[in-house]
């Protein structure tokens, strides 16, 4: 058997992390088979449809590298299209295969038309809330004679068509994460299968299109588990086989909620516009209830392929610790090269410094300090010269005077003035330098790195003296120098 899974977003709006999640280990079950991987679309929800999603979702899969081998895509001008054989993969392009489906459903028997208004729907759920019944569909409709329901449709009455599921027993299938599940038929709703506007719901266009493009393995959120049921009994009807299915739990806030967009950000967009990489993204996803091996974190797509397995993930929710994401992204960022590095933070560095030599020097500074985009201006700063001058009470270390104050950035300007311009190529010459004039007057380090380091930042806390003077350069550290002598002196 060849593994067929697809990957089948509805074009509503950004990728959630969870869809992202589902979306990897489509991909990660394709690859581990040898199987092939299938993008649908699926539109039918023309209420919830956003122009452009499914272009969006498209170029977020291929940011990440996940590049479906069959189905929608989209060509270097962002437009969409098809490939494969087993198309169309827009969902709503399948509207007719979806009606006669419905339509042989009712000749069996096992769906019918339903024409109750919207209103009464919402009085029946309202009356069955009130007396404490379950809320479902009272077959009003599955009433009517097939002479009554034929004038209504010839008349054009808008109505909708219902399956018609059994109403006692139950029903058992294996989910690959969750192992046997039993549903009873009475919590199974009579679900709406045909839309007022002829177009199929999820339930039936899913399935439908699950069969005819032999999908074998059916990975998906866990809010879809209850639906399962309503799926099978489609499979049965029509006497197909049904795909394996696997429900990937839920994922959770550490606060155990579910993980929604109105506790921090949950779409996959912003988190690669915050400066996320990818792979950081990839790596840190498919970990969320599944890790390969208890003794490390970091994976690449092809290791965590080689290990991956439905039965393996876990049953409960996942709580997603964002802290982690940071800690992997800037793991990820020390691995790019030079050059990839320098656009990572072009952009963002810019807004600091205009200067090429200086953004040079920042950058290998920057290299094991960032974590996400917004962490370079800030950090950035940090060694650029400010024209505040320091105070003279945060220069002086502990007991000192301003005078030894003052002795000790003589000295260290004195020597910054002699020393080669070679010792200016990097932050470790200049230390090797400095400590070395320390000794030889017999000071202690703090009584002279503490001032100088605060010297040329202005503040208590910063990078070490020697990165400080190697960003700045020799003219903008003597300036500094003189600065904080004056305040001393004043
Ligand atoms: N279109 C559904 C969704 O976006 C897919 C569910 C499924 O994979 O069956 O959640």
């Amino acid at each position: 058997m060849t593994v067929r899974v697809r990957m089948a977003p509805s074009p509503t709006g950004f990728i959630h992390i969870g869809n992202l999640r589902t979306v990897i280990y489509d991909a990660l079950f394709a690859d581990r088979h040898k199987g092939t991987l299938i993008l649908r679309i699926e539109d039918t929800d023309q209420k919830r449809f956003v122009e452009g999603a499914a272009e969006a979702f498209c170029r977020s899969l291929k940011t990440l590298g996940i590049i479906p081998d069959e189905g929608m895509w989209i060509d270097d001008s962002s437009k969409l299209i098809e490939r494969g054989p087993y198309g169309p993969y827009l969902q709503t392009k399948r509207t007719d295969i979806h009606q006669a489906r419905a339509k042989e459903l009712i000749e069996k028997g096992l769906a019918y038309r339903c024409f109750c208004s919207a209103e009464r729907l919402e009085e029946m759920r309202k009356a069955q809330h009130d007396s404490g019944q379950p809320t479902r569909y009272d077959r009003a409709c599955l009433k009517l004679s097939p002479e009554d329901v034929e004038t209504r449709v010839q008349k054009g009455e808008p109505h909708v068509i219902r399956l018609k599921v059994p109403d006692q027993g139950s029903v058992t299938f294996h989910d690959e994460i969750r192992g046997d599940i039993t549903f009873d038929w009475k919590e199974i709703d009579d679900q709406v299968i045909i839309k007022a506007d002829g177009i199929a719901t999820y339930h039936l266009a899913a399935t439908s299109d699950d069969h005819d493009m032999e999908i074998t393995h059916v990975i998906r959120g866990e809010e879809w588990l209850s639906s399962t049921p309503k799926h099978l009994f489609i499979y049965q009807a029509f006497g197909w086989e049904p795909p394996k299915f696997a429900h990937v739990p839920l994922l959770l806030n550490p606060d155990r909620t579910k993980l929604s967009k109105r506790q921090g950000d949950v779409s996959v967009e912003s988190y690669l516009e915050k400066g996320y990489l990818p792979e950081t993204l990839l790596n840190f996803v498919a970990l969320l209830g599944w890790n390969p091996t208890a003794d490390r974190e970091i994976f690449t797509r092809a290791e965590l392929a080689e290990h991956f397995d439905l039965s393996k993930i876990n049953r409960s929710g996942a709580v997603v610790n964002f802290e982690k994401l940071d800690w992997l992204n800037s793991h990820y960022l020390k691995q790019l090269s030079e050059e990839a590095f320098s656009v990572y933070i072009h952009d963002e560095l810019a807004k600091v410094t205009q200067d090429p030599d200086i953004q040079k020097r920042i950058a290998g500074l920057l290299r094991d300090r960032v974590a996400k985009k917004s962490d370079i201006a800030t950090i950035a700063t940090d060694f650029i010269p400010s024209n505040e001058d320091p105070q003279a009470d945060l220069i002086r270390w502990k007991e000192q005077t301003s005078e030894d104050a003052i002795t000790r950035l003589h000295a260290v300007r004195e020597l910054l003035l002699i020393i080669p311009a070679s010792d200016w190529s990097a932050p470790a010459t200049l230390e090797t330098k400095i400590k070395q004039m320390i000794a030889e007057r017999g000071w202690g380090n703090g009584e002279v790195l503490w001032p100088l380091r605060v010297t040329l930042s202005g503040k208590k806390q910063s990078p070490p003296p020697f990165e400080l003077l190697f960003t700045f350069g020799e003219k903008a550290s003597l300036a500094r120098i003189d600065q904080a002598i004056r305040v001393l002196s004043a």
